[in-house]
C-alpha cells in the first residue's frame, strides 16, 4: 500500500500528538502543525525514533490567510495532503452574559472556520486520486450542551455540520469526512479544571473515568484507514458513555 501523507492540526500534545504517533504507526507520513515550534520538533523526534517521517508546519490558525501557505510548503517536502485531521482547538469559557463578541468570533474562528480553511487546502488533491479522509474533532459537548461553553460549543456543532456537508460533496469521489466527538479526556485543556468539576463531570459518566488522549487517536486511525472506507459523515463517540 501507498505511504500516504496525513496533516495533524494542534500535533503539540495532547490528543493531536497522540494522533500524529498513532497515524505514524499506521505507516503514514505526517505534518505536525501547531503554533509552538520546539514542541512539535519533540513529537517529531518522537516520530523519528520509532522509524516514522514526520515534518512540521508551524502556524497560527487564527491567521486564516497564513494557511495555505503553511500547509503547500509543508506538503512541498511531505508529498500532498490525504488525510486530514482537524484537531486544534482553544476555549474562552464564560457565560454568556459576560462572553465578549470578540471571544466568541476568535473560538469560532480557530475551531471551526480554519478547520474549513485546512479543507479546502487538501480537498483538490483528494478529489484527483479519488481518495481520501478528512476527520475532524468535535466533542461530547456539541451534542449534549454544557453552561459556559457558547463560543466553544457553536464551533463544535459547526464542525459536524460542516463534515456532514463535505461528505456529501466528497463522497463521488471516494472521500470519506468523518467527525469524533471526545468526552471527558486527560490534556492540557481539562487539567485547568477544579477538582470539584472534575468530581461533577466523572459522576455523569458510565465508564467513570477520564478518556486517554490514545483512546482518542484509536478512532482517529481507525477513520484514517483503509478499512473505514464505507463510513463517511458519522460522528464517533469517544466518551466512556457520557452521551449515547
Ligand atoms: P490541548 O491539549 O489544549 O491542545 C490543543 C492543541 O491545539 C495544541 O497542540 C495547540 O498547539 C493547538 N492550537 C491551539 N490554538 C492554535 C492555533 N491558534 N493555531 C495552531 N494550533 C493551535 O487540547 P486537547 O485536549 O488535546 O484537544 C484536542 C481536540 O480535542 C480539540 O479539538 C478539543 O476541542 C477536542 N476535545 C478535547 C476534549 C478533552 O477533554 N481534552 C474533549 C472534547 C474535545 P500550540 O499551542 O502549540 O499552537
Amino acid at each position: 500500500m501507498a505511504q500516504r501523507t496525513a496533516l495533524v492540526t494542534g500535533a503539540s500534545r495532547g490528543i493531536g500528538r497522540a494522533c500524529a504517533l498513532a497515524l505514524s504507526a499506521a505507516g503514514n507520513r505526517v505534518i505536525l502543525a501547531a503554533r509552538d515550534a520546539a514542541k512539535l520538533e519533540e513529537v517529531a523526534a518522537a516520530i523519528h525514533e520509532k522509524g516514522g517521517e514526520a515534518h512540521i508546519a508551524v502556524l497560527d490558525l487564527a491567521s486564516l490567510d497564513s494557511i495555505p501557505a503553511a500547509i503547500a510548503e509543508a506538503a512541498s517536502k511531505a508529498g500532498p495532503v490525504t488525510i486530514l485531521v482537524n484537531n486544534a482547538a482553544i476555549t474562552k469559557d464564560t457565560l454568556a452574559l459576560r462572553m465578549k463578541r470578540a471571544d466568541f468570533e476568535h473560538v469560532l474562528q480557530v475551531n471551526m472556520t480554519a478547520a474549513f480553511v485546512c479543507i479546502q487546502q487538501v480537498l483538490r488533491f483528494m478529489s484527483h486520486e479519488r481518495w481520501g479522509r478528512i476527520i475532524n474533532i468535535a466533542s461530547v459537548v456539541a451534542q449534549a450542551g454544557n453552561a459556559g461553553q457558547a463560543n466553544y460549543i457553536a464551533s463544535k456543532a459547526g464542525l459536524i455540520g460542516l463534515t456532514k456537508a463535505i461528505a456529501h460533496e466528497m463522497a463521488g469521489r471516494n472521500v470519506t469526512v468523518n467527525a469524533v466527538a471526545p468526552g471527558f479526556i486527560e490534556t492540557d485543556m481539562t487539567s485547568v479544571l477544579s477538582a470539584e468539576v472534575k468530581e461533577r463531570i466523572l459522576s455523569s459518566i458510565p465508564l467513570k473515568r477520564m478518556g486517554s488522549a490514545e483512546e482518542v487517536a484509536a478512532a482517529v486511525r481507525f477513520l484514517a484507514s483503509e478499512e473505514a472506507g464505507y463510513i463517511t459523515g458519522h460522528v464517533l463517540n469517544v466518551n466512556g458513555g457520557m452521551y449515547m
